[in-house]
């Protein structure tokens, strides 16, 4: 179906960095179910767009805006989610859905009791190959998952200080996604056994972390994140069946089958994720699963902890 202009329903953007700019922003112009009416941001916004330098400004005056996607570091999310939603405006948030899992529950619980939708994005979840990952897996028996996550961290945060303070996540921040990922694709559920944790001596976030997760039938799941690669980043996933191995490549978007190369076909993560929020309005329903901030939480929890050199940027 095909929306005209005045089919649109108006949206704004708080936290005008590197997220909002690369992807919410063109997803939003190119043409999906949303209008940006207007931007939050401390520093100016963008041009040709009306910005407020607070949220509590923008839900008060213009009040027909109806929805907000809140694209600002996790640790400040929280108090400007609850403010949209107790202003009445549907609400889509950036991963991870906030600091903690406590946190991200009391939102869900405020968008039900206002009647309103909030959507915890993943948008790892909406890379071309993850749905016909699940579906390839679906009913399959698994022998082993390997995920191998690991990336330049100054080529893909550069200069993001949040990142290293407490509730930034350090490299979980990339990792989540491909735990994100995991969750929606195994058929069975997985949860934490061990991790190790290693964190620079001058920071309070890991740049790399190793997780081996419990799964039915004692089947071997292991992660390694790691901050510290030069070059290409590697995103992978591997789950070995009893017919046959999957490879997703690329943070999902590309996937093999004993290793033959899948056509797919998609319209790209964040338009599939503006879809998804149009959808969830027009059912007023939300969508919130905190599973990946889970086993996130857990890896803070249970894993060992060892001190690597110094990071600067
Ligand atoms: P970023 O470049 O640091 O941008 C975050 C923006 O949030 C800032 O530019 C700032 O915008 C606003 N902000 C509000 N309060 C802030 C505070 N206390 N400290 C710092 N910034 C504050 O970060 P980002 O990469 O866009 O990441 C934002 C979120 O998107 C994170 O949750 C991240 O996990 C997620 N994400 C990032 C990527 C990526 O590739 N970078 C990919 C997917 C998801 P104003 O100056 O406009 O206020």
């Amino acid at each position: 179906m095909t929306m005209t202009e005045q089919d649109l329903r108006d949206i704004a953007i708080v936290g005008i960095g590197k997220i909002a700019r690369d992807q919410h922003i063109p997803a939003i112009a190119d043409g999906g179910a949303f209008r940006l009416a207007a931007t939050v941001s401390r520093s100016g916004g963008i041009a040709g767009t009306e910005n407020f330098t607070t949220i509590e400004a923008l839900l008060e005056a213009r009040p027909e805006i109806g929805a907000v996607s809140l694209c600002m570091p996790p640790q400040v999310r929280y108090e400007a989610a609850a403010a949209a939603l107790r202003a009445g405006r549907h609400v889509m948030l950036e991963k991870p859905p906030g600091a903690t899992v406590a946190e991200v529950r009391a939102l869900a619980e405020l968008a039900r009791a206002q009647g309103v939708s909030l959507f915890a994005t993943w948008h790892s979840r909406h890379a071309a190959g993850v749905a016909p990952a699940r579906a390839w897996l679906a009913g399959r028996s698994l022998r082993k998952v390997t995920i191998d996550w690991q990336e330049d961290v100054r080529e893909w945060h550069p200069g993001q200080g949040w990142i290293w303070e407490p509730g930034g996540l350090g490299v979980f921040d990339p990792g989540i996604n491909a735990l994100s990922i995991l969750t929606a694709i195994l058929p069975v559920p997985v949860h934490l056994a061990r991790a190790e944790l290693a964190f620079p001596s001058n920071r309070d976030t890991p740049i790399a972390a190793t997780l081996t997760f419990a799964a039915p039938g004692g089947v071997p799941v292991e992660a390694v994140f790691d901050w510290r690669q030069q070059g290409a980043p590697t995103w992978d996933i591997r789950v070995e069946t009893e017919d046959g191995t999957l490879a997703l490549s690329e943070g999902g978007g590309k996937l093999a089958i004993d290793g033959a190369p899948q056509p797919l076909d998609h319209p790209g993560e964040y338009p599939s994720l503006y879809a998804h929020f149009a959808g969830l309005l027009a059912r007023n329903a939300s969508d919130v699963d905190d599973t990946p901030l889970v086993h996130v939480a857990d890896a803070f929890l249970l894993g060992r902890r060892i001190a690597v050199e110094p990071f600067e940027d």
